[in-house]
């Protein structure tokens, strides 16, 4: 299969990789429909060493199930699935209060033990906490929009939502963002989602600005989500 590697600041490369097989029976093989760049993938393309070895890339997929290990029980062949940014048992007593990241067992893409996800497919460790389906999506026969709004579960909006989430962003508040990059906008929406009555966005981007104009008017969303629902 081919993958991204990273060989230095401003190198990245697309090469073969092997393709990715079982090693825990927790684990499963997903074929990458969309991958996507991280703003967090910008500091190592800014500045990491020139190596020999590259480093594979990207930590933000969704695609469709190929293989599950043996004790896989949430997701099987066929699934089309969302991997947020950080793979998690999503049981552990950190999981449980939802801090996933903080998983006793869980971990980051993009080592040599688990793969950056930038590939045509992807090792996904402890797949029951790590994937989530998305039913009734065949992504052959959905529109390139809905395709990218769900990568964008992954990770951005995500990190934008807990951000009004921490912040107790609830019906009627109003609500300040620092900065217009892809995750204070994605604050913008999700403080929107959540029934924010007013939001002022701080950034120095006609065009950024302009899309959290449109995105932070309580009409461009169409339901307000009570406090704690998903987004
Ligand atoms: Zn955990």
């Amino acid at each position: 299969m081919k993958a991204t590697f990273l060989y230095g600041a401003g190198d990245v490369r697309v090469e073969s990789a092997p393709d990715p097989t079982i090693l825990e029976p927790t684990d499963a093989i997903v074929r990458v429909v969309r991958a996507c760049v991280c703003g967090s993938d910008l500091h190592p393309y800014h500045s990491q060493p020139a190596g020999e070895q590259g480093i594979r890339m990207g930590h933000e997929l969704i695609g469709v199930v190929e293989e599950t290990g043996r004790e896989v029980r949430s997701v099987r062949k066929g699934d089309f699935v969302i991997a947020p940014f950080a793979f998690q048992d999503n049981t552990c007593v950190y999981c449980r209060e939802g801090l996933q990241t903080s998983c006793l067992h869980g971990g980051w893409y993009g080592t040599p033990e688990v793969p950056g996800l930038q590939a045509e497919y992807a090792r996904i460790p402890l797949a029951d906490g790590s994937l989530v389906t998305v039913p009734d999506v065949d992504p052959d026969a959905v529109p390139e929009s809905l395709l990218r709004s769900l990568l964008t579960l992954s990770d951005v909006y995500l990190t934008g939502y807990h951000a009004a989430h921490a912040g107790l962003v609830t019906s009627g508040s109003t609500v300040t963002v620092i900065g217009d990059g892809a995750v204070g906008l994605s604050a913008v929406l999700a403080a929107s989602q959540l029934g924010a009555e007013r939001i002022i966005l701080m950034g120095r981007h006609d065009s950024r600005l302009a899309l959290g104009r449109a995105w932070g008017r309580p009409t461009s969303c169409g339901n307000v989500a009570p406090r704690g629902s998903p987004p």
